[in-house]
């Protein structure tokens, strides 16, 4: 039996058919432009690609263009026991996946103020889905329910208590399908049981964050309320002072939205270097000589180095440092750089080893006298098959 997994965002929806058990991917793909007069569809078959425009389509006309697909490919729905739905908000309702009902539903809808701009999209791929596949059970597997084992000290923010009773103001933490995925793969490659161990993970992408994971439970991780606070991002800023919203208020003539907006999609890399958000252009261009281009890098690998060093305070020793997501994967100058300013907690690159981990290979990179950092390449698709299957299992 086959899972398809799916991912809706608020233009764009991808998806994978994948075995559960071995992580075989019979398709994969996704649509884009959702809604525009530019929205396309692009299949993955193996190494094939084909392309199939949808004017003005939405989710229902992307599912309608899958089942057309599934149906070229030989799968019927019946094959389809199970689809895996990826939602970015759990709020404190959801602390594992969950089967879809009407009652998880409604505690979606909940959590939509807390990620207004996701959680719709979730949703309203979720009904989609639901039409297209009548038949397969439907699952939520929530980007927090990793992070909800983080104890208050690491939750609370130290605001006023009544805007954690009455607002649900507290950290969250988001790419918890990742972290709890890496870290399951660095204990199977240090041959060790994952309750046995203490780890940091980093998982950086176009969103950026780093957990730490006592046991086989995270224990503090660096996003908050939303995916907003913590590292330097693509585009968006991580940290910065509470104040800053009053003062370009003050100072800039910004109102709320406009600097909320900024501080999301037009800050991070892009903010800083002037250039854009995506790391391979910019080390191309700090190379050259780019100014803007390398303080991006060099902001980004400063605040990536703090972040790990805090995240281990909740630890009594550092089992191992993950990186993963497409930049800890593939950039061997972030993962040089970050681990030359970490010395203090031991950690020591082995160069040669480093170069090599590239391009979806998994490999230790730091030297023998070093705790272990390790390059883990993480597959959300086939832990969210999984969780849905290990829902499916137990109900
Ligand atoms: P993700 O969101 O996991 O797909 O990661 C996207 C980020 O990974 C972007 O910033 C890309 O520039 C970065 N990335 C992908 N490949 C490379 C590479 N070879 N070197 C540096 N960064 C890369």
């Amino acid at each position: 039996m086959w899972t398809l997994v799916l991912n809706c965002g608020s233009s764009s929806v991808k998806y994978a058919l994948l075995d559960p058990e071995d992580g075989t991917v019979r398709l994969s793909g996704l649509a884009e432009r959702l809604g525009s007069p530019e929205a396309r569809m692009v299949l993955l078959r193996g190494a094939d690609k084909l392309e199939v425009p949808l004017p003005n389509g939405d989710y229902a006309a992307a599912f309608g263009v899958l089942l057309s697909e599934l149906a070229a490919q030989d799968i019927t729905g019946a094959e389809i026991a199970a689809v895996g739905h990826r939602v970015v908000h759990g709020g404190s309702h959801f602390s594992a996946p969950a089967r879809i009902t009407p009652e998880v539903l409604e505690a979606i809808r909940a959590c939509v103020p807390l990620a207004p701009l996701h959680n719709p999209a979730n949703l309203a791929g979720i009904a989609a889905a639901q039409a297209a596949f009548p038949e397969a059970a439907h699952v939520a597997v929530f980007d927090t329910a990793f992070h909800q084992t983080m104890p208050p000290r690491a939750y609370r923010y130290a605001v006023p208590d009544e805007w954690y009773s009455q607002h649900d103001v507290r950290r969250y933490g988001f790419h918890g399908t990742s972290h709890a995925y890496v870290a399951g793969e660095a204990a199977r490659m240090l041959g060790q049981d994952l309750n046995a161990l203490q780890l940091v993970t980093a998982h950086l992408g176009n969103g950026c964050s780093v957990a730490s994971i006592r046991f086989g439970e995270s224990v503090d991780t660096s996003m908050g309320l939303t995916p907003l606070e913590g590292l330097v991002m693509g585009t968006r800023s991580g940290d910065v002072d509470p104040n800053l919203h009053a003062y370009l208020a003050r100072e800039a003539g910004l109102t709320l939205d406009e600097v909320t907006a900024a501080l999301n999609s037009k800050s991070g890399l892009l903010g800083l270097s002037g250039l854009g958000s995506d790391m391979r252009e910019l080390e191309a261009a700090a190379a050259t000589g780019h100014a803007g281009a390398r303080l991006a890098v060099e902001v980004f690998v400063y605040r990536l180095a703090k972040t790990i060093a805090a995240m281990t305070v909740p630890l009594t020793r550092l089992d191992a440092l993950i990186f993963t997501g497409g930049i800890g994967e593939n950039s061997a100058s972030v993962r040089e750089k970050t681990l030359a300013l970490l010395g203090v907690l031991g950690l020591r690159v082995d160069p040669e080893a480093n170069t090599a981990a590239v391009r979806g290979a998994a490999g230790r990179i730091s030297t023998p006298d070093s705790p272990p950092a390790l390059v883990v390449p993480t597959n959300e698709e086939l832990m969210i098959a999984r969780e849905t299957a290990r829902v499916l299992e137990t109900v």
